[in-house]
């Protein structure tokens, strides 16, 4: 079980995610050590000391550049090590490159004697997050990524902007592979407790355009990568969000991606579905009512995925 007072939390590579991460982190008044590590030393070493020279302005954090062996009493790891996409290439296409670091830095992690969880973040984060299960051994509950909890995040900010309510009082969730074949589950958004459309009518407002909202949602990465090369403020919210609900133990819903073991015919890979998340990591994931198409989409997404860990020597 995770200790509720271990509020120390790792994050291994520290570039423009793993940095904004650490961000987001030490001002959350979350964490009380933050160990930031990189093969590039100097930089841990630069971003923890500017890091940390906030301390006047935000709530008491440790903040240090340390090493694989600091990590080892963390109650949460976050891995952001690899390399990103460059304009045009898909995540999948990251596959060889970063399963290859993880594979080099996971065993100097050591897991195994304490509770602490793994959280994956770097991309193709479902494959990767597949990957670390089986190489460290971990039970699911405390290997798991960050999935589409960004791609949900999306997905609201749209569903907000058309119909002039609160992200937060949206819910809307993608599921299946943090990519291109991920599914937006228009079945279960709903808004005031009231389905889409009918809230839509209700509220004297157009219906959403789904293919324009869908293809926004999807090619979210891709447009933000060919502006400005790399995207990583609202993934480094999405990690906090999910370190939130570990450390405060709040059992909120997310669609973080773990490993799925028969639901909706699916297993042997791992992906995003709604899970509650608490203190112990990932719950089961739910089995919720999806329509005919979405179950087909998200099958089709694992098998995307099951082909991709095929790929992999794992
Ligand atoms: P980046 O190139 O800016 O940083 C990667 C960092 O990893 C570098 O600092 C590098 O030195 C470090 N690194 C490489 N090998 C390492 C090792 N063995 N141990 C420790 N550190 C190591 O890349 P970025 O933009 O920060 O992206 C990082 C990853 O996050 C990418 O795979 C990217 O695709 C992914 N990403 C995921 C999401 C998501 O929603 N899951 C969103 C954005 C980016």
């Amino acid at each position: 079980m995770q200790s509720k007072s271990n509020r120390k939390i790792a994050v291994v590579g520290v570039g423009s995610v793993g940095a904004s991460v650490a961000y987001a982190l030490a001002i959350s008044g979350l964490v009380s050590e933050l160990v930031l590590v990189d093969v590039n030393s100097a930089k841990a070493e630069g971003e923890a000391m500017d890091l940390a020279h906030a301390a006047a302005f935000i709530k008491p954090v440790t903040i240090y550049a340390g090493t694989f062996e600091d990590c080892r009493d963390a109650g949460i790891i976050i891995y952001c090590a690899g390399a990103s996409q460059k304009p045009g290439e898909t995540r999948l296409d990251l596959l060889q490159k970063n399963y290859a670091i993880l594979r080099g830095s996971l065993p100097e992690l050591r897991f195994g004697s304490g509770d602490g969880i793994l959280l994956i973040v770097s991309n193709p984060v479902d494959v990767l997050t597949y990957a670390a299960l089986k190489i460290t051994g971990l039970p699911p509950e405390r290997v798991f990524g960050s999935g589409t909890v960004l791609d949900s995040s999306r997905f609201r900010h749209n569903l907000s902007r058309h119909c002039g309510v609160a992200p937060r009082n949206i819910h809307a969730y993608v599921v299946g592979e943090h990519g291109d074949s991920e599914v937006l589950l228009w079945s279960l958004a709903y808004i005031a407790g009231t389905g889409l459309d009918r809230f839509c009518g209700l509220a004297g407002i157009p219906p959403v355009n789904r293919q324009e909202v869908d293809a926004s949602v999807r090619n979210a990465g891709y447009e933000i990568i060919s502006r400005k090369g790399a995207t990583y403020y609202a993934v480094s919210l999405a990690v906090r969000r999910i370190c939130e609900s570990i450390i405060r133990d709040e059992n909120t819903i997310l669609t973080i991606s773990g490993l799925i073991d028969g639901i909706y015919g699916v297993s042997g890979c791992c992906l995003s579905l709604p899970a509650v998340v608490n203190s112990h990591g990932r719950g089961s994931p739910l089995k919720l009512p999806l329509a005919g198409e979405e179950e087909e989409a998200l099958r089709r997404s694992a098998g995307i995925l099951k082909a991709a860990i095929n790929q992999i020597n794992l």
